[in-house]
């Protein structure tokens, strides 16, 4: 008998995961693989963070601890202590109660249950949510998944290797009023390139005269300069400014939780009824969804930010894991230059977080892989995670490889 789902097509693999599986599969020794968004030390292996094993053993230790299901909005002390944490402590929105939180899958999944609620209930039908181009390759299957429009704004400027200011704020501009835009606040995916605190304004300068709506998506606080108040600046500017905006927080990075799937909405509001009627709703979606988050990635978050001691020994934790990046970006940089490979690299120094486009080609990436072994993804973006004194060198002479020849 022929089956209910003959006809269904096979949907297209996951790049990043791919590629992962395709680095596993290689027996090459000097392999690399500079693909994956994930932190890995010098010998190139994940990092447990020290201060997240003291708050399991805490967690282990603690005789009042069940399994009992969260409220369905999650644990009070983790999205208190998220939205204080992004917001900063000082917070007037936060004094004056017109903040809410809620726990959800992770980044992916507070992305997600921001895009839903605008979806059945941002007032102006039709809408679209502006994405930057380029972007986390997410963003666009989220909102889209919930039938918002998706379109893009300018971001990425290849000739200077930097921000293209100008296409984005013209974009901003030319948007229909009370248009969505997703920004990243810090550490931008793929191109480690933000806005300064000038361009901030100018940007927000035409989010308010144009009426946009602010979606933030923040995966990388203290993760990117190694300062949780630096990292969440164009977060705290907007809420100081007056914004009504979303902010979907991620663990994953900044405390090494990737398979916990910790992460935090932040609902910043005009009026605390409007946040408590917004809340209502989340949690009216969320219990469709997954009924209830997990709860152990979100303890250990907890654990870690309303205890002073641990908190700081965090900082410590995050400075160690920004540094080691930033000093990667220099050996790489330090390399590219004394081999006098074609090009302007300076990018490499200038870009901030986890990643850096590097502006090579889709063909040269061919060749990296294929001659080399080094895996990154097809628009030329690298992990610089991936990168350690080891194999660094290596790196830098395939680039200049297929930078001479391809
Ligand atoms: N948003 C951006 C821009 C990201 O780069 C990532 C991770 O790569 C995420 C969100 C979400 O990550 P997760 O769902 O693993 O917390």
């Amino acid at each position: 008998k022929a089956s209910v789902f003959e006809d269904i097509k096979a949907a297209p693999a996951d790049v990043i995961f791919a590629l992962t599986a395709s680095y596993a599969a290689d027996t090459y020794d000097k392999k690399v693989n500079l693909g994956v968004g994930a932190y890995r030390t010098e010998e190139g292996k994940p990092w447990v963070l020290p201060v997240v094993k003291k708050a399991d053993h805490i967690l282990v230790d603690d005789n009042n601890l069940d399994h009992e299901y969260l409220p369905i909005l999650g644990q009070k002390a983790f999205r208190e202590a998220s939205a204080k944490l992004i917001l900063g402590a000082n917070s007037k929105a936060l004094a004056e109660g017109r903040v809410g939180a809620a726990q959800c899958i992770s980044g992916t999944g507070a992305v997600y249950t921001g895009a839903h609620f605008l979806s059945k209930h941002y007032p102006i039908k039709g809408a679209a949510c502006y994405i930057s181009k380029p972007t986390w390759a997410n963003h666009r299957a989220i909102f889209e998944g919930v039938g918002i429009p998706v379109l893009e704004y300018p971001y990425w400027d290849p000739a200077t290797k930097g921000l293209d200011l100008k296409g984005m704020l013209g974009a901003m501009q030319s948007a229909a009023n009370g248009s969505i835009f997703l920004l990243h606040p810090c550490a931008h995916n793929p191109t480690g390139v933000d806005p300064t605190p000038d361009q901030w304004r100018q940007i927000a300068d035409v989010m308010e005269a144009k009426g946009h709506f602010t979606f933030f998506d923040c995966a990388y606080q203290g993760f990117a300069s190694g300062s949780l108040d630096k990292d969440a600046y164009s977060v705290r500017y907007f809420v100081e400014r007056g914004f009504e905006l979303f902010v979907a927080q991620s663990f994953s990075k900044n405390f090494g939780l990737y398979s916990e799937r910790a992460g935090n909405l932040t609902v910043v509001a005009k009026t605390p009824e409007i946040k408590n009627r917004i809340e209502s709703q989340i949690a009216k979606a969320q219990r469709a969804v997954i009924s209830n988050p997990p709860a152990y990635g979100s303890r250990i978050v907890s654990t870690v930010l309303t205890n002073e001691k641990l908190y700081k020994e965090w900082e410590q934790n995050l400075s160690t894991m920004a540094n080691r990046i930033i000093h990667m970006r220099k050996a790489l940089f330090d390399e590219l230059t004394r081999l006098q490979t074609p090009g302007k690299w300076n990018h490499i120094v200038d870009q901030i977080g986890m990643f850096s486009f590097t502006g090579l080609t889709t063909p040269q990436v061919k060749v990296l892989k294929e001659k080399y072994h080094v895996y990154l993804t097809d628009n030329g973006r690298i992990s610089m995670a991936g990168l350690n004194s080891k194999n660094v060198k290596y790196f830098a002479q395939a680039v200049d490889y297929v930078v001479r020849n391809h």
